[in-house]
């Protein structure tokens, strides 16, 4: 078999959003799979709604996303003198005219077409009027006009468009920048894509593509559309709902590989797995799973999916990720060993780092103010020489390590015959100001004794003064 070549083009007219990251993930996965390549192309052809600023945040999110690419970017508006070449090679064998209809000229035919109760295509006026190039003139394409074009869609099986249906289209205009349709063909003769993966709204120009692909006597690629993603009403994604750029994503503190995890799994599944790897995906992704029907955007299910990939994450490289989200709530360049140690307590309760972050800030930060509704309940005078006596036997441990501090607090509570609950809380609001954190004993170890002792004297000062 040759070697699988897909390809990724997004155009720079906005950041990389939802959808374009499922269609580059697609292309990438099977490229990944088959030990191909990945070929980026930036289709910038569109002089005025282009910008700089998006070329460069698309590759800062695909980076990110970790959809590495071996071959680009290349860039459409680098490679005009190809799409002249070819437009040249159709015009030679007659595949393809000058027309000089113009713009208003077009709407009126169009008009009265509609008025007629036809179609508003273009009613082929150039097609044999064997015009030369001039001033104002574009090329068309010379399209059959009759007969079928189809394909067997990889994922959507049997399509055909009837080709009375489909007009001449214009391949160069008259400002001398080939169109869409023309120059994707080009590109993707000539960068050998054996695969073209993309959203189903692009199902209309697949006729007119493989049009263009028989004129010029290339072989076909396989072509696979992918359903649509839905907002959860079943509606398309829009800004508001989900249609957001990757890179918030990453802002909200998810990680690149719950965001991957989720989107193969829109249009895709293996099975009822639900969690992949990385290394899952590219072993088991291929286009047979691929499913018709729209999947879903549903941020509930990509925040627990996070939450389970966090889970899944060795600790020193959760650590890292943390680290600049830690940073963000004024916790600069803490020490990787300690964060390490204290994520593994942070992960069953977190869906993002952003969460992870504020949840782990007692680790690094005088937990007062105290909750105040917990420190009115446990924090009280009552409390003071319960503090006292845990602080003493901390001090006096042999050894510190969680099972001696858990073996401490039983016997504590065996000896008073005081309940867990009144022993642990005041303990608890005195390291983390809250009622509710990781385990008691785990954060103990971690605080590590000094500090932990520091923080349960003040904590009795204050409780001594709350009457
Ligand atoms: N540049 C096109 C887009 O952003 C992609 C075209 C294609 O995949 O053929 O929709």
């Amino acid at each position: 078999m040759s070697e699988v070549r897909t390809r990724f083009s997004p155009s720079p007219t906005g950041s990389l959003h939802l959808g374009g990251a499922h269609t580059a993930l697609f292309n990438w996965l099977i490229a990944r799979h088959f030990q191909g390549a990945f070929v980026l192309r930036i289709e910038d052809t569109d002089k005025e709604r282009s910008k700089e600023e998006f070329v460069t945040e698309i590759l800062d999110a695909m980076g990110w996303l970790g959809l590495n690419w071996d071959e680009g970017p290349y860039r459409q508006s680098e490679r005009l003198p190809i799409y002249l070449e070819y437009i040249d090679h159709l015009l030679a064998k007659g595949a393809a005219y000058y027309c000089d209809c113009q713009p208003e000229d077009l709407k009126m035919r169009r008009e009265a077409a509609l008025a007629r109760g036809e179609k508003p295509k273009y009613d082929g006026r150039c097609r044999h009027r064997n015009l030369k190039p001039g001033p104002r003139t574009a090329v068309r394409f010379k399209g059959p006009e009759t007969g079928v074009t189809r394909w067997h869609d990889l994922i959507k099986g049997h399509i055909a468009f009837d080709n009375q249906e489909l007009d001449d289209l214009v391949i160069l205009r008259t400002d001398g920048i080939p169109t869409y349709n023309f120059a994707v063909v080009v590109d993707d003769i000539t960068m050998r894509i054996t695969q073209i993966i993309r959203g189903e709204d692009h199902i209309p120009n697949t006729p007119r593509q493989i049009q263009i692909y028989e004129a010029l006597g290339a072989e076909l690629p396989g072509f696979a559309h992918m359903p649509l993603m839905l907002s959860t009403d079943r509606g398309k994604l829009s800004k508001r709902r989900g249609a957001k750029s990757v890179l918030d994503y990453r802002e909200r503190g998810f990680l690149p590989q719950s965001l991957c995890n989720y989107l193969a799994r829109l249009g895709w599944s293996h099975g009822d797995q639900e969690i992949f790897t990385r290394e899952e995906l590219i072993q088991y992704f291929t286009l047979e799973h691929a499913t018709t029907s729209p999947g879903v955007f549903d941020e509930e299910k990509l925040l627990w999916v996070n939450s389970q990939q966090m889970k899944a994450m060795p600790p020193a490289a959760l650590a890292r990720e943390l680290t600049p989200f830690l940073a963000r709530i004024g916790i600069e360049a803490p020490e990787q060993e300690y964060v390490a140690r204290a994520v593994p307590t942070l992960s069953a309760r977190c869906h993002t780092l952003v969460e992870m972050a504020e949840a782990a800030r007692f680790y690094f930060q005088d937990p007062r103010p105290y909750e105040e509704k917990g420190a009115k309940k446990f924090l009280t005078a009552e409390a003071a020489p319960i503090l006292q006596e845990v602080a003493r036997r901390l001090e006096s441990l042999p050894e510190f390590s969680e099972a001696a501090i858990n073996q401490l607090f039983h016997d504590l509570a065996a000896e008073t015959g005081l309940k867990m609950v009144n022993l642990a809380q005041p303990v608890r609001l005195a390291l983390t100001g809250r009622t509710a954190s990781p385990g008691l004993f785990e954060i103990i170890n971690i605080l590590g004794s000094p500090e932990t002792l520091q923080r349960i004297k003040t904590a009795i000062s204050f409780a001594a003064g709350n009457t």
